[in-house]
């Protein structure tokens, strides 16, 4: 089998399930329990966040540990609008129109429950532009959602200067979708500002669900669940110490690896799309080096039904995705490729190649002659 669907999950890394069943096995205390035992798990979570914040460069205080991405999601753009709902004041929220369902159906509900929002379009690189941003933000703006690298067509947001122009509003929070630019493509949390940060686990070699939501410290927030003071008292709940200390090590693991994985990546990349190109209908979706993050690469081939493609393939052992996991069971066409393209045809016949740093040049070899295959097996049903 040729896994190429890193973007909707990745194998864990070795160490990181060592690490989970050492803690499972011999720390099962609760954290909050004040016996020896239960000291002995609280300085495992004290030890992962200081490691997390290590690699992130961000203070151990500003890191709250979560169930994964789609929680703290939830938690940046509910508990931010909570944050600033006490006087009753109406408020205005700005997103991309390209964010995942965990950022975008956040929005969707706050609209449905009066909350004033401003969806910024694309360019046909699936780039949000930076002056699109500063013209939306009114006197009552709370916040602005970007992604940073897009989970379906690996473009990549112009974070820096987004921060550099949110620099000039101190009041409005920047939150930023980093679930997949970790280990692929440089962040830097202090420097482009970012004051809400999401992470998610099992997209860097870590457990399913684990993950992490950085907030700077000061920035309003609100937490989504009531109970006792776990993280900082904004997520309550007895914490996943073996997750916890499994996340920490995948997320050193990604931010040590990201300068050797760019390298690799891009070099795949490349080798990928160049035998990709020749193939015929086809059309290249993402963005080039430096638009896009190198481990993404999203084709179509106008005509082809996706799925019937991403089914040819496993026959054939390879593993690719339409969309992204989450959306790709919905049969609709994707939300993101019809806001870069207009082009519904485009839209419902995306494939994503996802790529991870241990694949070889003979996995992308086998993966184009897969393609190669499938295309000429299924070119003359088009022309019926
Ligand atoms: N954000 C992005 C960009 C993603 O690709 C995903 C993955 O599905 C998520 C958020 C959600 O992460 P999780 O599966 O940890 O909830």
């Amino acid at each position: 089998l040729l896994y190429c669907d890193h973007s909707a999950s990745t194998p864990p890394h070795p160490d990181v399930i060592r690490t989970i069943t050492e803690v499972m096995e011999q720390v099962y205390a609760n954290p909050s329990s004040i016996h020896q035992a239960g000291g002995q798990a609280e300085q495992l979570i004290r030890r992962a966040r200081e490691v997390v914040a290590r690699a992130l460069n961000v203070h151990a205080s500003e890191v709250i540990f979560t169930s994964g991405a789609t929680e703290s999601n939830n938690l940046a753009v509910f508990g931010t609008a909570r944050a600033h709902a006490i006087d009753g004041k109406p408020r205005h929220m700005i997103v991309s129109e390209v964010e995942h369902a965990s950022v975008y159906e956040c929005y969707k509900q706050l609209g449905r429950e009066g909350m004033d929002i401003t969806y910024i379009p694309v360019d046909k690189n699936g780039c949000v532009q930076p002056e699109q941003i500063e013209a939306a933000i009114r006197p009552h703006t709370i916040m602005v959602s970007v992604m940073h690298v897009n989970n379906e067509t690996g473009s990549l947001q112009p974070l820096a200067e987004i921060g550099s122009v949110l620099s000039r509003y101190p009041k409005v929070s920047f939150h930023v979708d980093g679930v997949q630019g970790l280990g692929k493509v440089p962040v830097d949390i202090r420097q482009w500002g970012i004051d809400l940060y999401s992470l998610s686990g099992h997209k860097i070699g870590g457990p399913k669900g684990s993950g992490i939501l950085i907030r700077r410290r000061e920035v309003p927030l609100k937490p989504l669940l009531y109970g006792g003071k776990q993280e900082h008292g904004f997520r309550p709940g007895t914490e996943n110490v073996p997750g916890i200390v499994g996340l920490a090590k995948a997320i050193r693991l990604a931010a040590e690896g990201q300068p050797s994985n760019y390298e690799k990546l891009v070099s795949l990349r490349e080798r990928a799309l160049k035998q990709l190109r020749t193939l015929k209908p086809l059309v290249n979706n993402s963005p080039d080096i430096p638009l896009a993050a190198p481990h993404i690469i999203n084709i179509s081939f106008p005509g082809m039904k996706s799925e019937v493609v991403v089914h040819a393939l496993e026959e054939r052992g390879i593993i690719v995705s339409t969309q992204s996991a989450c959306s790709s069971k919905m049969h609709k066409p994707s939300r993101v490729l019809l806001a870069m393209t207009q082009d519904t045809s485009r839209a419902s016949s995306g494939i994503r190649i996802s790529l991870d740093a241990s694949c070889s040049e003979r996995d992308i070899a086998r993966l184009t002659e897969a393609f190669t295959e499938v295309t000429e097996q299924l070119r003359p049903l088009m022309k019926r």
